[in-house]
C-alpha cells in the first residue's frame, strides 16, 4: 500500500507530466484521479475543443454577478492565476471549473438576480451616455434657465440645449456652455449692481427722511425701518420693512387729512364770520342813521302818539340789533369751538404717533431707552457737545451678583430690581440726562453738560440711594442686597460711541475687580487715569461698603 508521501510524490510527478501549475486545485484533482485509479488526465487531454463563444458571455455574466462569499478582488486573483497557466488547455479547463464554481455560489442578497439579461459594454456605455445627456438637458432646463433673465443668455442657452441633443461628445459643447455661463455671470453682476444701488437708495432716503419731514416721529420710524434693512437681507425682513413703510404712509396721510379738514373748516368759518361781520357793520350803519333821524324827529315832535311810536321803533330796532349781535356771538363761539376741536384732534394724533415712536426707543420692561434710543440720544448730544464745546459724560452701570438675585429670589424679583434701578436713576438725574438699558443688567447714563468728576458724584449718589432702598421679598420677608459697579468717562473730541464704550467698560471691569459696589474713572483719551486732581473729600465717595 503506497504511503501518503508516495502518493504525494506521484501526484507531483503527474502534475509535471501534465505541465500543470502546482496549484491547490490542480493538486487536488490529480491526487483524486490517482486515488480513484481513474484514467489520469493525459498531458494532451482529450477535451472537446474550447468553445470560447459560449464561455465568454458566461464569464462576463459571472464577472458581473455578485456571489455570496466571493469578492471582486478574489475573482480577479483567480483570473490572474488562470492567465498564468502554461497551456491553453490548462487555462480552458481552469476557466470551466472557475465558471462552475462561481455559478454554483448563491447570489449576494440585494444584488442583481442571475436571470437579469447581460448588457454588453457598448450597450452600457450608450445607456449611460443617454442618461447623462438627459440629466444634462434637465439641468439646463430647470437649473440654469431660471437664471437667464435676459435675451442674450436665453438665446445662448436655447442654442446650447439644441446642440446637446445632437452632440456626440460632451467636450464638443464646452465652448458654447462657457458662453452661456459668461452671459449669466454678466447678467447677474448687472442685477446685483442694480439691487445694491436700490438698497443704498432706500437707505439714503430713510436716513434723510427725518430731515425732510419736520415731525420728529417720522425720523424715529424711518430709523426703525432702516434697521429692518440691515444685511443680510431676507424676504421676511424686506416684507416687514414694506409693512412699516406702508404703516408710516397711512399714519402720515391720516394726519395730513385731519390737517386739511381743519384748514378747510377754519377757512369756511372765517369766511362766514367776515360775511356776518360785514352784515352786522352794514346793519349797524343803517341803525345809526335811523337812530339819528328818529332823534331829530323826536326833538321836533309835539304829538304824544308820534313820540310813543318813535320810542317804540327805537326799542324794536335796538332789540333787533341786540338779537343780531347775539347771533354773531353764537357764530363766533361755534367757530372757536370747531377750530379748537380740529386742533385737539391733530394734537392727539400727533401725540399718539409720538408715543408709538417713543415706544420704539424704549425698553418695555424698565422704561429706559433701548439701544436704538441710546444711539439716537448719543448722536444728538454728541453733535451739541461739538457745537457748543460742553462736556458729555457716560456712566456704565452693571448690577452686582445679579445672577444670585435671580437664583435666590426668582426672575420676577430680578425684573423688579431692574425697574427699581431705572426708577431711582430717573428720580436722581436731571431732566436733560438719560438712562438707557444696554442689555441684561447693564445700563448707561448719558450726562450732558457734566464734567467727569461731577458725574462720579452723581453716580455715587445713585449707588447710595439704590443700595439703601429696601427691597423685600414677599414670601420670605428677606431683604435683598442691592448694588452696582460703574465706570465713568468724559467724551473726548472725535471719539465715537464704540471708543468711549470701551473705556467705560474697562473702568467698570476695574470696579468689579476692586470688590464691586463702587465707581471707577475711565482712562482718558490721552492715557492717564482721570480724576487725579479730585479733592480728598470727594475720594471717599469712590467705594461704598455695606
Ligand atoms: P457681576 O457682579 O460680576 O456682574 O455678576 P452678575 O451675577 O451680575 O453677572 P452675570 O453676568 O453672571 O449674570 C447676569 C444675570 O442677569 C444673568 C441673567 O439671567 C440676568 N438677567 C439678564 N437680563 C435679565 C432680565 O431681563 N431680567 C432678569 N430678572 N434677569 C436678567
Ligand atoms: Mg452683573
Ligand atoms: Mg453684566
Amino acid at each position: 500500500m503506497p504511503t501518503i508521501s508516495d502518493q504525494a510524490r506521484a501526484t507531483l510527478k503527474r502534475l509535471l507530466e501534465l505541465k500543470l501549475q502546482p496549484t491547490p486545485d490542480n493538486y487536488r484533482r490529480v491526487f483524486e484521479s490517482l486515488q480513484k485509479g481513474a484514467a489520469l488526465p493525459s498531458a494532451e487531454p482529450s477535451l472537446e475543443s474550447p468553445d470560447w463563444g459560449r464561455a465568454l458571455p458566461r464569464l462576463l455574466e459571472q464577472w458581473e454577478r455578485s456571489q455570496s462569499g466571493l469578492t471582486q478582488l478574489q475573482k480577479r486573483q483567480q483570473l490572474d492565476r488562470l492567465a498564468a497557466l502554461p497551456t491553453p488547455q490548462a487555462q480552458w479547463r481552469e476557466l470551466e471549473q472557475l465558471l462552475e464554481r462561481w455559478s454554483a455560489l448563491p447570489a449576494r442578497s440585494g444584488s442583481q438576480s442571475a436571470s437579469t439579461p447581460i448588457e454588453t459594454r457598448d450597450d452600457a456605455l450608450s445607456r449611460a451616455g443617454s442618461e447623462w445627456r438627459e440629466l444634462w438637458l434637465q439641468t439646463l432646463k430647470f437649473g440654469v434657465r431660471p437664471f437667464c433673465a435676459h435675451d442674450t443668455a436665453q438665446r445662448l442657452l436655447r442654442e446650447l440645449m439644441a446642440a446637446a441633443e445632437n452632440a456626440e461628445q460632451a467636450a464638443d459643447l464646452g465652448t458654447q456652455a462657457r458662453e452661456v455661463w459668461l452671459a449669466i455671470d454678466r447678467e447677474q453682476s448687472t442685477e446685483e449692481a442694480v439691487r445694491n444701488g436700490l438698497i443704498e437708495l432706500a437707505r439714503l432716503l430713510l436716513d434723510h427722511l427725518g430731515d425732510l419731514v419736520p415731525q420728529a416721529w417720522v425720523g424715529v420710524q424711518a430709523t426703525a425701518i432702516r434697521e429692518q434693512l440691515q444685511t443680510p437681507l431676507v424676504p421676511e425682513r424686506i416684507e416687514s420693512a414694506q409693512n412699516a413703510v406702508r404703516d408710516l404712509l397711512v399714519r402720515h396721510s391720516v394726519l395730513r387729512k385731519s390737517e386739511d379738514d381743519a384748514h378747510h373748516t377754519a377757512k369756511a368759518l372765517i369766511d362766514l364770520l367776515v360775511r356776518k361781520l360785514g352784515d352786522y357793520a352794514a346793519e349797524g350803519g343803517e341803525y345809526n342813521q335811523r337812530m339819528e333821524a328818529r332823534l331829530q324827529q323826536l326833538q321836533s315832535s309835539r304829538e304824544w302818539d308820534e313820540i310813543r311810536d318813535l320810542v317804540q321803533d327805537v326799542l324794536d330796532d335796538s332789540r333787533n340789533m341786540q338779537q343780531r349781535s347775539g347771533e354773531l356771538g353764537v357764530h363766533l363761539a361755534e367757530a372757536q369751538r370747531q377750530a379748537q376741536a380740529a386742533q385737539e384732534r391733530i394734537r392727539s394724533l400727533e401725540g399718539e404717533l409720538e408715543q408709538v415712536s417713543q415706544q420704539l426707543q424704549e425698553d418695555p420692561l424698565t422704561g429706559a431707552l433701548n439701544r436704538r434710543g441710546l444711539d439716537a440720544e448719543f448722536t444728538r448730544m454728541q453733535s451739541r457737545v461739538v457745537r457748543q464745546g460742553q462736556p458729555l459724560t457716560l456712566a456704565l452701570l452693571d448690577l452686582d451678583h445679579f445672577k444670585a438675585v435671580n437664583d435666590t429670589h426668582g426672575h420676577d424679583t430680578g425684573d423688579a430690581v431692574l425697574k427699581a434701578l431705572v426708577a431711582q436713576a430717573k428720580r436722581l438725574i436731571r431732566p436733560s440726562d438719560r438712562v438707557a438699558r444696554m442689555g441684561g443688567e447693564e445700563f448707561m447714563l448719558l450726562l450732558p453738560d457734566t464734567p467727569v468728576q461731577q458725574s462720579l458724584v452723581v453716580v455715587q449718589r445713585l449707588l447710595v440711594a439704590f443700595s439703601d432702598q429696601t427691597l423685600v421679598q414677599d414670601s420670605t420677608g428677606r431683604r435683598i442686597p442691592l448694588s452696582f459697579s460703574a465706570g465713568v468717562a468724559e467724551l473726548c473730541p472725535d471719539e465715537d460711541f464704540a471708543a468711549i464704550y470701551q473705556r467705560v467698560d474697562a473702568a467698570l471691569l476695574q470696579a468689579k475687580q476692586a470688590g464691586r459696589k463702587r465707581v471707577e474713572f475711565a482712562v482718558p483719551c490721552d492715557g492717564a487715569k482721570a480724576g487725579g486732581s479730585l479733592p480728598k473729600s470727594a475720594l471717599r465717595f469712590f467705594a461704598l461698603r455695606g
